[in-house]
């Protein structure tokens, strides 16, 4: 049983700000819950979250934690050394206001409606008031099973629970909203998974994070009770959402029109974190709408995976293979079918639909808008024009033909100043090729790329120095590339949890040169081209 009021026995003389941490329950305090508190799989019917207890783990050791997250919480080093906190945040304590529960949500599952799906194995331990007034909601991966866990254990494992730790800090750093990470932690139990589902079941580490945003309502949230005719509980949550988490939009007096506001805020906020995609190279993987964020945050990091070479049908997640549903370029395309499914759910709530088909229309407005501001800055333009619009779409075939990478080309470009070589200019690109045929089939057209590039983009009113710390700013030259993760998966398996550390420490600066760290920003080796966890992952975690 996790203990409940004082934590655990030791506690160190450090830890009374943790025990101050204020909570302020509003999901659990003003949704309707589920009567039944056992973890009995079950329908969840006419409530919109059921209480659950993480279960508690033999042997939590705190592996990693970002002390950003700690400070959004108002933890201090002490707090987070403390050996209270691994127990806490490995689920084998609570402090007193926290209210554990699972919510209660359905989803689209690779086009499929699903049904109820839930939380089968995240925990949200409560919402944390800070110092400042901030509310960030604390949530447990892994910490148990929960009447959503189906036929599942409710666990995870050490290689997806870093994957998701390393990333979330990551895409925060580059400026992608995001959920965040605050802990990882060591669970010391086992757990069983067949990782590319082919029969061979083994048993690996097993792992907790503990991830914290504003909020975790995602678009399923709202899906299950629509598909359920329970209007009365769909509005709740709609109005709820927009209480809690869209305090901007209070002001709106109609409930109809405020309702709408909220939908077209959805729809801009999520082509705004699709933009962010597109821009550092990341593909999620598993775009279901119970992956969805209300709030246009990136979240459940399971099979995602980062564009080493550019490749605009690439998705690292094998459980899409055949249908790559979910691959880098058709990102922008699933995010607006999620938001016609969420369009889909709400719409009951409205006797005349017209205004929610107009209100969806700023997924489109903004992201075309935001997506062409986006490739100009990466292409070191201040304007686009027709003829900066020309040369991106001829740049980004280029880079697919020749298998350039991705981040790599970005930062080289930035690199070019007043004058290009008149002689292959691709030279000035360094080794950002993978293929050497591709790249000598592809060096002549993107030679006389770079040389229209170079002269368009000169006749911009800005010095290349301007040019190059501007696009500098766009294009990061330190990305979590899937290699890198994996080599400390491995590490961290055997028990060095180092590249942990050090990636985490180098993503908090991935726009920045890091010269002790070169050898974290060059391409993908050759060895990773194929190899499990660098280029194909699967959805088991
Ligand atoms: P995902 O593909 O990770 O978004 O998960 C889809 C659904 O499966 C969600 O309802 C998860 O909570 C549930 N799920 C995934 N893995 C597990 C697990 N190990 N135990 C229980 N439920 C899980
Ligand atoms: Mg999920």
């Amino acid at each position: 049983m996790p203990i409940h009021g004082v934590p655990v026995a030791g506690v160190s003389p450090y830890f009374t700000p943790v025990r101050t941490l204020r909570f302020d329950n509003r999901f659990r305090n003003e949704l309707p819950g589920d009567p039944d508190q056992s973890t009995r799989r079950r329908q969840v019917h006419g409530a919109l979250w059921s209480a659950v207890d993480p279960t508690p783990v033999a042997d939590p050791r705190l592996l990693a934690h970002a002390t950003e997250v700690a400070a959004l919480l108002d933890l201090t080093g002490h707090d987070v050394q403390s050996p209270t906190f691994a127990q806490l945040f490995g689920g084998n304590a609570l402090l007193p206001g926290m209210a554990p529960y699972a919510a209660c949500y359905g989803g689209h599952q690779f086009g499929q409606w699903a049904g109820q799906l839930g939380d089968g194995r995240a925990i949200s331990l409560g919402e944390v008031v800070n110092a400042a007034g901030e509310r960030w909601e604390l949530q447990l991966k892994g910490a148990g099973p929960t009447p959503y866990s189906r036929t599942a254990d409710g666990r995870a494992v050490l290689r997806s629970s870093i994957r998701e730790f390393l990333c979330s800090e990551a895409m925060h750093h580059l400026g992608v909203p995001t959920t965040r990470a605050l802990s990882l932690v060591s669970t010391g139990d086992d757990v069983v998974r067949d990782m590319f589902y082919n029969g061979n079941a083994a048993a690996e580490p097993g792992a907790i994070v503990c991830r914290v945003a504003p909020s975790f309502i995602r678009f399923g949230n709202f899906e299950l009770p629509a598909a359920r005719d329970d209007l009365p509980l769909l509005a709740q949550l709609v109005d709820f959402t927009i209480a809690r988490d869209f305090p901007e939009l209070a002001g709106i007096a109609d409930v109809s029109e405020r309702r709408l506001a909220w939908f077209g805020t959805v729809c801009e906020r999520t082509a705004h974190m699709i933009v962010h995609w597109m821009r550092v190279g990341f593909v999620h993987g598993v775009m279901n709408t119970d992956n969805m964020s209300i709030l246009g945050l990136t979240i459940d990091y399971g099979p995602y995976g980062w564009l080493d070479h550019f490749d605009p049908t690439w998705t690292p997640n094998t459980t899409d293979a055949s249908n790559r549903r979910y691959r880098f370029a058709q990102q922008p395309a699933i995010a607006q079918w999620n938001l016609l499914r969420l369009a889909d759910a709400i719409a009951p709530l409205w006797d005349n639909t017209d205004e929610l088909s107009h209100a969806l229309e700023r997924f489109s407005t903004v992201y075309m808008a935001e997506y062409e501001a986006m490739n100009g800055a990466k292409f070191g333009f201040l304007q686009c024009g027709e003829a900066e619009l020309q040369l991106v779409r001829e740049g980004y075939a280029l880079l697919y033909q020749a298998e350039v990478d991705y981040t790599l080309f970005f930062r080289a470009l930035g690199d070019i100043g007043e004058t290009l070589p008149t002689e292959h200019p691709i030279s000035v690109l360094g080794d950002v090729f993978y293929d050497e045929g591709k790249r000598d089939a592809g060096a002549e057209a993107l030679n006389a790329w770079l040389a229209r590039w170079h002269a368009l983009v000169s006749t911009h009113d800005r010095s290349a120095t301007a040019r190059r710390a501007a696009m500098h700013a766009v294009n990061p030259r330190y990305i979590l590339r899937n290699y890198l993760a994996q080599q400390a998966i491995d590490a961290a398996t055997n028990g060095d949890t180092s590249l942990v550390h050090t990636l985490l420490h180098v993503m908090r600066r991935p726009y920045d040169e890091q010269p002790d760290y070169a050898h974290l920003a060059t391409r993908r080796p050759e060895w990773a081209r194929m190899k499990a966890g660098c280029s194909m992952l699967s959805c088991s975690s």
